[in-house]
Parts: C-alpha cells; structure tokens; sequence
C-alpha cells in the first residue's frame, strides 16, 4: 500500500470509472516509483486499466539537444518497461495543458495522477489542469524519500534546522520499496498513437549548440551501474575525496535523480545496506542527498520568490542592500561568462568542464557562483547570468538544488553571516588562494584548458 501521505488530491472531484492515467513529468521511471504505485493501486481498486502518458515539448531558447537526448534515452527505457508490465505508454507531443484535457476525455479516464514539484511552471501547469478537468486529479511526491509537505510544514531556516526532523520521518518513510506489478486489466486505446520518439523529437525547437555527452548512459539500467560502481569503488572515500575536483570522487547521481531515472529512496537504501563502508563516508553521503537535497524541495516549495534576493533572510538583504553600491573589479557580461573570458583561469576552466561535460564538479560550483557575485553589478543580475548558465549547460539543471545552490552561494540561503567586507557584505566568501589550499588548482586548470577553440 502506497503510503496516504505521499498524495494529495489537487481538486474536488471524484474519481470516475475509466482507467488511470499517470502523467509522467518529473519522476521519468517505471521502478521505485510512488506515483505510478499509487495509480496502479487505485487502478486494481477499481478494476481498471492503467495508462502512462509523456507530453513532449520544448521551450525555446531553454531547450536544447544535450538535455533532450538524455531524457529520451531514458524514456524508451520507461516504455519499454511499462509494456512488459501491461501498461499502456503513450507519447504525447505538445505541453500538458493542451495534450491532456482531450486525451482524458477521449478516454474516459476516471482519475489523473500527476508528479510534485516545487518549482513555479509545473506548479501552475499543475493546478490548471486541477481546475480544468472534470475527473479527479492526484498529486504524488515520488522525488523525495519523505513528502516535502510531511518532511516540514514551513520553510526551513537553515540544515541544522532542517537535519533533525527529516532524519526522523526518513525513518518512517523509507523501508521496503515495493514493484510494479503486471497490471491485470488492460485498456484499449480509443486514440491512435504511434510513439515514435524519432519522429516527435525532429519537430521540436532544440538548441543544437548544446551538444549530448558520452560519458554517462541514460536509464534505470544505467543509472543502478554507476550507483554500483560507485558504492564499490569510491563511496569509501567519500568523506575525505569529495570536494578536491581532480579526483573521480563523486556518484555522478544528479542528472540521473533530475530527470527521475532513479528514485533518492533507492539510491540511499543501496548506500544504507551496502557493507564494509565506515559510517563516517555513508553519513556524508546521506547528508547531501537526504539533507541538502530534500532542504532544497523545502526551501522552492515555501518561498514564493526563491530565485530572487527578495527570497533570502533578512540578514542577508540587508548586507546586499548595504554593499549594492561597492565598486567591483570587474565586470563581465552574460556572453563573457558563457564564454569563460574572464582574467580568472580557474573559473574560465570550470565554465569550460559545464559547457563540455555538462555537470560541473559540486565544490567548483559554489566557486563559480560566488565569482559571479563578484563581478556583476548586483546580486539579482549574478543569480540570473548563474541559473541561466547552470540551466542551460548542466545536466542536472532547471533542478530545486540548482536554485539553493545559486541562493546559497550569492545570497547566502541556509548558511550564517560571514565577516564582512566589500561586495559580498556578510555573504560567504571565496578566493583563489582558498582553492589552492584545498587542491592542485593548475592540474584542474590543465585539464579544461580549451576555451580558445571552444567558443571561436
Ligand atoms: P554527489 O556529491 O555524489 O552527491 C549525491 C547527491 O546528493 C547529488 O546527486 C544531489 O542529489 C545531492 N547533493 C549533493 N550536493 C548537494 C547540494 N549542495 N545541494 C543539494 N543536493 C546536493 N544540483 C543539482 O542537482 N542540480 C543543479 O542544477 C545544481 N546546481 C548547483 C549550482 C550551484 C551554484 C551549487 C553551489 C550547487 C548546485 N547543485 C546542483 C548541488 C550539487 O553541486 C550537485 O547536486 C552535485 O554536484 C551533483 O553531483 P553528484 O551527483 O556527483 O554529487
């Protein structure tokens, strides 16, 4: 049984009698997944057949080939699966809000599950379609190990805040994670589809300038291979190797938990009962996915604003009021960034490893994002210039982490006041010379030394 308090039911109505239809947004998987157990339990319930829809479409501008090849790659996975399973698939090509009023109603289908997530265009697509349709509408939290709406019911002020109550419901929420079964009813399609993903990925407005990468394989299959791999060979080290950028020491799981390949409560139920690991490297690696993770889902889900200064504390509005009129070093403009032209040879190779590799490695980011700051002319134009590059070129992009991340670095969200001094005011800072204590700043620099052919 599908725990009641992962769902919640996003409009009055009440469920028909035709057959369930999940729509797929954020949770891209046919394993592990809460929201497709819970539309496959009300489906058996009722006696009933059970469909999986993906509406396809693109923004352009923010769509690109990059992000496009690794979702698809997954989602031939997901449909593959799901027709073992007796689920129907349908790909839909066009935005939700246009696709699924009539595919609903073509169908009769009695009840429409639906993802969460915390972030402002799904939320509104979401609610829209709760207000449009007649047939009862579910949403289920199948991104978080504990609902972000049970792992707190207010915006959090920092981890510390945050740590002790989802350590506690974790312990309610995580467990057995039970399989998707052969659905036993089957529904017979009134529309004619044809899944061609080939066909319905040409037709989309993608930006071809970013281009897909070959170090990571899209899907479940894929994304269980590097967690093993990882557990095996670097989780042990975890605790001590995670934040030096030259070493392979990290899981890789963030394009994969973005786009849903994987579900969080699997990857930490591996790392949980995987053996011979000291607690001091598993604890680091919980406190990231778990901790850091899920406070990001509370902290977009609570905060109206949460990509604007207007978001931050307090304090921290006011230390940016404070030093909004500092002189700056310099000055770079968005095209400067993208194009890593900028007198720092290390944040030139960061953008280079993001535009290249599509996930820049985690201590390099905040780096990265804090020189934004630095050399912009406000904090809002430095959030901007950093979600638009992390969202463009990152593969884990357009994420809740990615926003925190942002917040933290150049509004300080979840940390304390820092001793002040220019530009920065109270917010945290970092230089050069920091870097260099912590690894070998050449080496890394070596490594992405390519942006004069990159970008000419
Ligand atoms: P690992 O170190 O192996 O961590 C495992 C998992 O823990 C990650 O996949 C992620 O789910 C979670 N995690 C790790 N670090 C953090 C963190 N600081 N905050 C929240 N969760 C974390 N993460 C994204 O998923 N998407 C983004 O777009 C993104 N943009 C960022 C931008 C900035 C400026 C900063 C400072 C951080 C950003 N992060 C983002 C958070 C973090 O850097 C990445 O999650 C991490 O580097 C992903 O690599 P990994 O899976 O190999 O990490």
């Amino acid at each position: 049984m599908v725990d009641k308090r992962r769902t919640r039911k996003l409009n009055d109505a009440d469920a028909g009698q035709g057959p369930v239809l999940y729509w797929m947004n954020r949770s891209q998987r046919a394993h592990d997944n809460w929201a497709l157990l819970y539309a496959q339990e009300v489906a058996k319930e009722r006696g009933v057949g059970l469909m999986v829809v993906f509406s396809m479409f693109a923004v352009p501008g923010r769509s690109n080939v990059r992000m496009y090849d690794f979702m698809v790659g997954g989602l031939k996975e997901v449909q593959e699966t799901l027709e073992k399973k007796n689920v129907t698939f349908v790909l839909l090509e066009g935005r939700a809000e246009e696709t699924l009023p009539d595919f609903i109603e073509k169908e009769s289908v009695g009840e429409l599950v639906v993802d969460f997530s915390p972030l402002r265009g799904p939320r509104k697509t979401r609610s829209t379609l709760a207000r449009q349709l007649s047939c009862r509408v579910t949403e289920v939290d199948a991104h978080n190990t504990v609902p972000c709406w049970e792992a707190s019911d207010k915006k959090e002020f920092a981890a510390y805040t945050f740590r002790p109550k989802i350590h506690k419901k974790y312990k309610e929420f995580s467990g057995e994670l039970p399989a998707l079964q052969k659905h036993p009813h089957t529904h017979r399609l009134q529309t004619k589809v044809s899944n061609d993903w080939e066909k319905a990925v040409s037709k989309l407005e993608l930006d071809d300038s970013v281009k897909p990468v070959d170090w990571i394989t899209p899907g479940y299959k894929a994304a269980m291979k590097q967690l093993e791999d990882f557990m095996s060979n670097k989780l042990s080290s975890y605790d001590t190797d995670r934040n030096d950028p030259n070493k392979d020491a990290l899981s890789c799981m963030s394009p994969y938990l973005h786009f849903g390949q994987i579900s969080a409560g699997r990857v930490l139920s591996e790392i949980d009962s995987k053996r011979g690991i000291q607690m001091d490297a598993k604890n680091a690696y919980i406190e990231e996915l778990l901790v850091r993770g899920e406070l990001s889902e509370n902290f977009c889900f609570y905060t109206e604003d949460y990509d604007k200064v207007s978001g931050a504390h307090e304090w921290a509005q006011k230390t940016i009021e404070e030093h909004k009129n500092d002189k700056r070093e310099y000055l770079y403009t968005k095209k400067e960034f993208e194009e890593a032209k900028t007198h720092d040879e290390l944040w030139n190779a960061m953008q280079v490893q993001m535009v290249t590799e599509g996930k820049m490695h985690g201590w390099c980011r905040m780096y990265w994002a804090k020189k934004i700051l630095e050399w912009t002319k406000s904090n809002q134009e430095a959030i901007d210039i950093a979600l638009y590059l992390n969202d463009k070129y990152e593969l884990d992009g357009f994420d809740a982490n990615g926003v925190v991340g942002v917040m933290w670095s150049i509004c300080g969200v979840h940390d304390r006041a820092w001793n002040e001094r220019d530009v920065f005011g109270k917010i945290r800072y970092m230089n050069f010379a920091g870097a260099k204590r912590k690894f070998d700043v050449q080496a890394y620099i070596d490594r992405y030394d390519n942006q004069e052919t990159l970008f000419n």
